[in-house]
């Protein structure tokens, strides 16, 4: 048998994709499945963005561009900074890649190698430790439970940085959880770095326009403006403009950081997909009514799903202030006829035919993971499957 690199048994493929993966197997097999496992709006991507990338092939947009995205792209991703978050760049301070994915695997593999730590506060998106560990780093978890609203506090974060913390993860609003960061609570991470310039925060603000609250959002980059020159901003078009499969996500920091990760992309994916980039341009400089529909419509479902899962015997729910997940708590769902999580997960798709993904894969068990990123119909019953499965513990 052909040898595998030592790295790749520090890593293994993301739990989310392994629970999708089940729930495509059980529909094949022509069983009616639910899938709430994935992490991808369910509206087509607007029509005007469609267009843009139809008129860009046509015009013959379909070369290789810049490594790190074409003029236009990053004239519209520092227009989006200025505009939403109060922060101001320059264009080596910018990289486009192939999605937020790209961003945060370029940045990791750029700063962190052996014996270097990175605080990663959980639940937390699969991919965070796995990317440190293949950088081989150390992923240093802090959990988060429902008594902090599962949000890091600058004490546990204090608690935990070491000589060889080089970085530190913030996402918020959080996958799997919801949790959204105050600029209070941004603050009091910040002053915590005042004299480690060596630590990078990486603020991934994917689900930024996903909220549910009227506070205003806060990114670290410009509640610590002092801060700036140690802090990546990672964002991307994927979850606010129904673009998943177009893969395009962009970071903006530090130019020297910028500059190592632009190389390393140069030497890997090169420039992200051109069309794709012709999209993105149209989807930053355009009309930003899609983006608040989309918005209103999983808070709709968000609240729906709540009500009718609000009397499900052995749940514990919590309210999501953003993002299109439930992370639900299942503690009380196990002892009787389920004695692990898993088995809670594996029969519910088994039985029910309702896929979900568990919270180990999160960092946190036991709990699943509920996408509402789905249509009303298959929330509406993705509910009663639940609640018949809860009714017979
Ligand atoms: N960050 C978080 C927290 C996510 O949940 C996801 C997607 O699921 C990503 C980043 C990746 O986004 P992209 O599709 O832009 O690579």
């Amino acid at each position: 048998t052909l040898p595998l690199a030592p790295r790749m048994s520090r890593i293994q493929a993301s739990a989310t994709a392994a629970a999708m993966a089940r729930a495509a197997a059980a529909r094949a097999e022509g069983r009616d499945v639910i899938s709430l496992t994935t992490g991808e709006p369910d509206f087509d991507t607007p029509a005007h963005i469609q267009e843009a990338a139809i008129a860009a092939m046509r015009s013959g947009q379909t070369r290789y561009t810049a490594v790190d995205g074409t003029g236009e792209l990053k004239d519209a991703i520092i227009a989006k900074f200025a505009r939403e978050n109060g922060l101001t760049f320059t264009h080596d301070e910018i990289i486009a890649s192939t999605g937020a994915k790209q961003v945060i695997f370029n940045a990791i593999l750029a700063t962190i190698s052996a014996g270097d730590e990175v605080i990663v506060p959980t639940p937390a998106w699969v991919s965070y430790p796995d990317i440190v560990k293949l950088a081989g780093g150390t992923p240093v978890l802090l959990p988060c439970g429902p008594e902090t609203g599962f949000k890091p506090t600058a004490e546990a974060i204090a608690a935990l940085i070491t000589p060889a913390t080089r970085a530190i993860m913030l996402n918020s609003p959080c996958n799997p959880t919801g949790a959204v960061l105050s600029g209070a609570e941004l603050r009091a991470i910040g002053a915590l770095l005042v004299d480690r310039p060596d630590i990078l925060v990486i603020a991934d603000d994917i689900y930024e326009h996903i909220r549910y609250t009227d506070e205003p959002f806060a990114t670290f980059a410009a509640t610590c403006p002092e801060l700036a020159e140690q802090c990546l901003t990672v964002n991307g078009v994927s979850k606010a403009y129904a673009m998943t499969g177009w893969r395009l996500g962009y970071g903006a920091g530090p130019a020297p950081l910028i500059r190592a990760m632009r190389v390393l992309q140069s030497q890997s994916t090169t420039n992200p997909n051109t069309i794709a980039q012709a999209a993105a341009v149209a989807a930053l400089n355009g009309p930003f009514d899609c983006v608040e529909q989309q918005r209103q419509a999983f808070h709709r479902r968000r609240d729906r799903l709540l009500q009718a899962l609000g009397n499900c015997p052995g749940l514990t729910l919590y309210r999501p202030d953003g993002a299109f997940y439930l992370f639900i708590g299942i503690s009380n769902a196990l002892g009787g006829r389920y004695a692990t999580e898993a088995a809670f997960v594996d029969a519910l798709l088994e039985q029910e035919n309702l896929a979900v993904v568990g919270g180990e894969g999160f960092g946190a068990s036991p709990y699943i993971r509920l996408s509402f990123a789905a249509s009303d119909s298959e929330l509406e019953e993705a509910a009663a499957r639940l609640n018949r499965f809860c009714a017979d513990l």
